[in-house]
C-alpha cells in the first residue's frame, strides 16, 4: 500500500558530471520554500561502505554529517541549499547494501532461499528509502541516483526505483545533455536514445532537464517532447550559471515547481526568495570591494578537494558584502620557493589534511601570516600546525611537531587521541561528527560566535593538542579559546595579536548561504580590515615622501 509520501528520482543520462547533485538540491529548495518537508537521499554505486577511505584527489572532499557519517560531497550541496542537517542514512552505497545483505544472509534471515539481486537486494533498497522518508517525516523524498543510466554499477538500484514507482507516488526526472555541433546546431538525438534506454528499464521520465552549450532552442524542446513523450512544459533548460546558487531561481522561472505540482497534485503556490536572492546577488555582483584569500593545501589542483572551504569563504564574503578571490597555493611550492607567493594575500587558510607531504610549507605559511599580521584561519590540521609553529618559534620547542609526521620529535605537541591508540581498522574510526565546545570568554573565537558559551561543530581527526604541553604553550602566549566539555580536548587556539584562529573542527561543513560559518565571517572581516589598514599605511608612506 502506498504511504502517501511523494518520491522524486533524478537520473543522469548520457554522461557524468552534469550536476545532478546541484539539480537535486535546487529541486529540494523549490519544494522546501513552499513549506514541504523534503529529504534528499543519494545512491552511490561504489563498493566502499562510505567515502571515508577514499582519496580526495580522486573523489573530491569527504563530507561529514552531524552523526559522524562520512559521505559524498553532494551532501554538502544538499545541506547548503536546504539549510538542514542530514542523517547518515541519507547516503546509500553499493558497499552499505552489500554489507547489509551479507550480514542478513549470515544471520539466517533468508534461510532456505537463494539470495538474489531481485527481489532481495531491490526490496532492501526500497525499505531503506521508505524508512528514511518515515524517520525524517518528509512529505517528499528526493533520490539522486549516482552515475549514469546504463552503468553496470547502478543497474540494480534503477530497477529498485522502477519497482518503487509501482508501490508509491514517484516522479522521474531525466537529466541530459544537448550538445551543439556548431553554434545554433543543437542535437537532441543523444537525449532521445538515452530516454529510450531509460524506458527499456520500465521507467518513463516525467520531466527532462537539459544541460547545454547554448540556450535550449524551441525546436529542440519540441523534438524532445515529441520523441520522449513528455509535455513541452516539462522540458527545461539547465544553463551554465555564474554561481550554483542561481539554479533554483533559473528553474523557478521555467515553472519547474508547477510541473512537479501538476504531477503530484500539490498546491500551485508562488514564493519570493528575498534573503536567498540578496545573498546570490552579492556573490555575482561585480562592482565590489575584493579580498584575496589563499588556501594553502596539498590537492590544490583538484578544486573538489576543498569544496566546503571554498563555499564557506563565498558565504562569509557575501555576509560581509565583499567579493573573495580564492588563490589555491600548493604547500610544496612554498617549501621550494619560499613565501613570496603569499605576499599579495589578505588572508590565509590552512585546511584539513593527512600525511606528511607539504607539512613544512604549511608551517612556513602560518609563520608568514603570524609575523606579517595576515589574518589566519586553521582548520583541523591547520590548527594542529598552528600549534606546532608557535611551539617551535615562540616557546623554544625546537622541532615540535605532530606525532603523525614525526614520531621521534622531542616535542610532540600534537598527539594521537587516547581512544585512537588501539584502532587498526581504517573505515569510520576517527573522531567523527558533531562535538560541543566551550568557548573562553573575551577571546576572538568567542566574539566570532556572538559571545556564545557553547557551540557545536563537526570533526574528522585522529590527533589532538597534547595535554602534556598545553600549560607550556599557554605560558608562551598561545590562547586556547575552545575546549571540549567532556574531556577537555583543545578545540580552538588563537594568537594574542592580530586575527589568528585555529579550530580542531571543520566549521566549513556547516556553513550555508543563509547561515555562514561564524569563524569564516570573522576571518573575512579581519581580511577586509587588514587590506584597509595596508592601504592606509601605503598612503601615509606616499605622503611622507
Ligand atoms: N591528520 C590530522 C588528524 O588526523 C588532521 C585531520 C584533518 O585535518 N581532518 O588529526
Amino acid at each position: 500500500m502506498s504511504s502517501g509520501r511523494k518520491f522524486i528520482v533524478v537520473l543522469g543520462s548520457i554522461m557524468s558530471g552534469l550536476g545532478k547533485g546541484i539539480l537535486t538540491a535546487s529541486i529540494g529548495r523549490l519544494l522546501k520554500t513552499r513549506g514541504y518537508k523534503v529529504t534528499p537521499i543519494k545512491f552511490d554505486g561504489y563498493m566502499n561502505v562510505d567515502c571515508g577511505t577514499m582519496n580526495p584527489f580522486r573523489h573530491g572532499e569527504v563530507f561529514v554529517l552531524d552523526d559522524g557519517g562520512e559521505v559524498d560531497m553532494d551532501f554538502g550541496t544538499y545541506e547548503r541549499f536546504l539549510n538542514i542537517s542530514l542523517p547518515s542514512r541519507s547516503s546509500i552505497t553499493g558497499g552499505k547494501m552489500s554489507r547489509l545483505i551479507l550480514e542478513k544472509e549470515r544471520r539466517g534471515d533468508y534461510l532456505g532461499r537463494d539470495v538474489q539481486v531481485v527481489p532481495h537486494l531491490t526490496n532492501e533498497i526500497k525499505s531503506w528509502i521508505k524508512a528514511v522518508g518515515e524517520e525524517t517525516k518528509s512529505d517528499i523524498v528526493l533520490i539522486e541516483v549516482g552515475g549514469t543510466v546504463g552503468d553496470l554499477e547502478n543497474g540494480y538500484f534503477v530497477e529498485a526505483m522502477h519497482q518503487l514507482s509501482k508501490e508509491e507516488n514517484v516522479l522521474f526526472i531525466q537529466l541530459t545533455y544537448v550538445p551543439s555541433l556548431s553554434p545554433g546546431e543543437q542535437k537532441t538525438k543523444p537525449t532521445q536514445h538515452a530516454n529510450r534506454l531509460i524506458q527499456s528499464l520500465g521507467i518513463k521520465p516525467n520531466i527532462i532537464i537539459c544541460r547545454e552549450q547554448e540556450p535550449l532552442q524551441k525546436e529542440s524542446k519540441e523534438k524532445i517532447a515529441l520523441f520522449c513523450d513528455v509535455p513541452i512544459e516539462n522540458v527545461l533548460d539547465d544553463p551554465l550559471v555564474e554561481t550554483v546558487y542561481q539554479l533554483p531561481e533559473v528553474l523557478e522561472k521555467q515553472k519547474l515547481y508547477e510541473a512537479i505540482a501538476r504531477h503530484f497534485k500539490l498546491r500551485q503556490t508562488k514564493v519570493h526568495e528575498g534573503n536567498w536572492n540578496r545573498m546570490v546577488n552579492r556573490i555575482v555582483s561585480k562592482d565590489k570591494k575584493r579580498v584575496t584569500i589563499g588556501i594553502v593545501g596539498k590537492y590544490t589542483a583538484v578544486k573538489d578537494a576543498y569544496v566546503s572551504v571554498r563555499e564557506a569563504i563565498l558565504h562569509a564574503a557575501a555576509a560581509n558584502n565583499v567579493h573573495a578571490d580564492i588563490a589555491f597555493v600548493e604547500s610544496t611550492d612554498i617549501e621550494k620557493e619560499g613565501t613570496k607567493i603569499l605576499e599579495s594575500l589578505d588572508g590565509i587558510i590552512v585546511p584539513g589534511g593527512f600525511g606528511k607531504r607539504g607539512i613544512e610549507g604549511k608551517i612556513l605559511s602560518i609563520r608568514h601570516a603570524r609575523k606579517n599580521g595576515i589574518p589566519y584561519l586553521g582548520l583541523c590540521l591547520g590548527m594542529q600546525l598552528m600549534v606546532a609553529e608557535y611551539a617551535r618559534d615562540v616557546c623554544g620547542m625546537e622541532g615540535a611537531n605532530s606525532e603523525e609526521f614525526d614520531s621521534g620529535t622531542a616535542y610532540p605537541v600534537i598527539a594521537i587521541l587516547p581512544e585512537q591508540l588501539n584502532i587498526i581498522e581504517k573505515g569510520a574510526t576517527m573522531r567523527l561528527g558533531a562535538y560541543p565546545c566551550l568557548l573562553k570568554e573575551k577571546t576572538k573565537a568567542w566574539e566570532c560566535y556572538g559571545r556564545r558559551a557553547e557551540i557545536s561543530e563537526r570533526h574528522r581527526h585522529r590527533y589532538e593538542v597534547n595535554p602534556k604541553f598545553t600549560e607550556a604553550l599557554e605560558n608562551g602566549g598561545l590562547i586556547f579559546s575552545g575546549r571540549s566539555p567532556r574531556n577537555n580536548i583543545v578545540e580552538m587556539s588563537e594568537w594574542k595579536e592580530g586575527f589568528g584562529i585555529g579550530t580542531q573542527a571543520h566549521p566549513e561543513l556547516k556553513s550555508r548561504l543563509e547561515a555562514p560559518a561564524p569563524l569564516f565571517v570573522g576571518f573575512i572581516k579581519a581580511a577586509i580590515d587588514r587590506k584597509k589598514k595596508m592601504r592606509g599605511n601605503g598612503k601615509k608612506k606616499e605622503e611622507k615622501k
